[in-house]
């Protein structure tokens, strides 16, 4: 199965899919203080906004990360 890793930032989730990120690190780069590979969870929703987010994930070259809003 695949694994599917999910980050909360109330009804917005961020879904990251490990198997697909080819370490790329458009998003480290974007939004540092979001995506911080040493930290754990790596990915820190609460330090941006939904909007930035979006845009971010948007920009993901391998489809490892999306989002769902319910
Ligand atoms: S931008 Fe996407 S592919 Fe690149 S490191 Fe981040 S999650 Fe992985």
């Amino acid at each position: 199965m695949e694994v599917t890793k999910e980050y909360k930032k109330g009804d917005f989730t961020v879904i990251w899919k490990p198997k697909l990120c080819t370490h790329a690190g458009v998003c480290v780069k974007t939004l540092p203080q979001v995506y911080q590979p040493k930290s754990s969870p790596w990915v820190n929703c609460d330090n941006a906004s939904i909007e930035e987010l979006k845009n971010q994930i948007n920009n993901c070259p391998s489809g490892a990360l999306s989002y769902k809003e319910q």
